[in-house]
């Protein structure tokens, strides 16, 4: 996979009620490459009648399709894997010249992992759970009916997936809008969706910006549940929109999320692994452990460690194998970092970073940041870019105190050389997620966020229950 792979070319429709048809308004989106700065294609901008046209599909889909059997709604997913599979290096590319990821991660993570969500629910669609007695009461699981569905850049297809897929697996039709910057990946995913011949109007499509397709999704009378990734800001105001009519909301948002290292773990490792997880996708990455709290009598030891691994982060094309650190998204994206950073350096942060960066590209330079107050804001709030904050901390409670000292609650880790005192810090720490000493990511385990990180879980059967309304039935 190389940079002459991705061709992309305009793309000119919606997919609406099993269709490829044209928007109902004139306006474009442009993509652009974050590497080279230019425009690679355009996509339509939708507008709200678009989003009625879609959601009147999905609605009139919704019934046949909650109706089919477990096995056969399974056999449609069966068949969107395959068909998606088929498009694996296309995805690759497509993410690494929309977004930036080197293209490893991109195969890797931006494909890979969606496919292996969609496998997922393929099973979980097929073995639904058995329905259970709870006295006099039948308990039933019914799809909660048409679902909204508004994603984010950083993992374009993963984060459609991730609702997507389990909306479908519970019997739910959608209309999904996926990011103004990333839209390309999603128009792989549904000429997949059009070749495994799911019915029409399961699934629609209309990009368009957050502003007016977004916000006439969130509002739609007709629209059962909002499913939203993205920013806390965004994941405010959506909410504000669904309570009107009092529709279901899940919000996957930010995070901050700390990465404790306890005096008696393999530093060395820890520190390594912690710089490679706030780095990965250029820090772009919601559950990214971007605060690494260290013993305070390991500090400069800590900080040398980190900075020699970000140094190791060579910036380059994307398409380059040698390549560990992409652009950023967009220059608005830059610009959102070097501001934060601006604002680190005001507050006393001292940043270690090596000098310089391509001249093209949006770029943002591998950088460690000491000598940070806790309560300062490159230690409270989401950056999005390759930046780590190396905060120290006294014992076991005040690393769990600085850890817990966020608004948000996504993810976490904690090291430790003992794993019964790693799983009592883990235990009191305030996140959606904990990893000890390094374990995998689970993409079965459910995913979401505490406090402002969010409301609901994704992933494995958590999050196809999200897309469930229960109901008893006394007899
Ligand atoms: P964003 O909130 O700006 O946009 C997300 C989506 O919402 C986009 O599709 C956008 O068009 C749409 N949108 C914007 N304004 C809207 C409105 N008024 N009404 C309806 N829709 C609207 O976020 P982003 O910049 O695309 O993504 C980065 C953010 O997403 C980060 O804060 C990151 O932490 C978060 N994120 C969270 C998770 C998670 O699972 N918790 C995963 C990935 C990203």
């Amino acid at each position: 996979m190389a940079r002459a792979d991705f061709t992309p070319a305009d793309r000119g429709e919606l997919y609406i009620g099993g269709r490829w048809r044209p928007a109902q308004g004139g306006g474009s989106i442009a993509v652009e490459d974050p590497f080279t700065e230019r425009v690679v294609a355009h996509v339509p901008a939708g507008t709200p009648a678009d989003v009625d046209e879609a959601v009147a599909a999905a609605r009139s889909a919704f019934e046949s399709w909650a109706a089919l059997s477990p096995q056969q709604r399974s056999d449609y997913l069966r068949k969107l894997h395959d068909s998606l599979a088929k498009r694996a290096d296309e995805i690759a590319t497509t993410v690494t010249g929309e977004l930036g990821t080197p293209i490893k991660v991109s195969a890797r993570v931006q494909t890979g992992l969606p496919l292996t969500v969609l496998d997922g629910y393929v099973r979980m669609a097929a073995t639904p759970q058995p329905e259970v007695e709870v006295g006099n009461s039948l308990i039933l699981r019914e799809p909660v009916g048409v679902v909204g569905a508004i994603t984010p850049w950083n993992y374009p297809l993963h984060q459609v997936m991730a609702k997507v897929a389990a909306a479908l697996a519970a019997g739910c039709t959608v209309v999904l809008k996926p990011s103004e910057l990333t839209p390309l990946v999603a128009y792989l995913l549904f000429d997949a969706v059009h070749e495994a011949g799911l019915p029409p109007g399961v699934a629609n499509l209309v990009p368009g910006t957050g502003s007016e397709v977004g916000a006439a999704i969130a509002g739609h009378s007709d629209v059962d549940m909002v499913s939203f990734t993205g920013s806390t800001a965004t994941g405010r105001r959506i909410s504000h929109l669904a309570a009107d009519r009092i529709a279901k909301v899940s919000l996957e948002l930010g995070g901050k999320s700390a990465n404790v290292i306890l005096d008696d773990a393999e530093l060395g490792r820890a520190v390594k692994v912690g710089v490679a997880n706030a780095f990965l996708n250029a820090g772009q990455t919601c559950t990214a452990w971007t605060r690494m709290l260290v013993p305070a009598t390991r500090y400069a030891e800590a900080l040398d460690l980190a900075a020699q691994a970000a140094s190791a982060y060579a910036m380059g094309d994307p398409f380059e194998e040698t390549t560990r650190l992409g652009p950023l998204a967009s220059a608005a994206q830059r610009q959102r970092v070097h501001g934060f950073l601006r604002q680190g350096r005001e507050e006393g942060a001292t940043a270690i970073t090596p000098e310089g960066v391509p001249d093209r590209g949006y770029f943002v330079a591998p950088t460690v940041l000491a000598d940070v107050d806790p309560k300062s804001t490159v230690a409270q709030e989401e950056i999005f870019g390759p930046v780590l904050a190396v905060i120290p901390f006294g014992d076991d409670d005040e690393a769990v105190a600085i850890a817990n000292d966020s608004r948000y609650g996504l993810a976490g880790a904690v090291w430790s050389g003992d794993p019964d005192r790693a799983l009592a810090v883990a235990r009191r720490m305030r996140t959606g997620a904990v990893d000890v000493n390094g374990a995998s990511f689970n993409p079965l385990a459910p995913f979401g966020g505490y406090k402002q990180s969010g409301l609901g879980r994704e992933l494995g059967v958590f999050g196809l229950e999200e897309f469930q309304q229960v109901k008893a039935v006394q007899r």
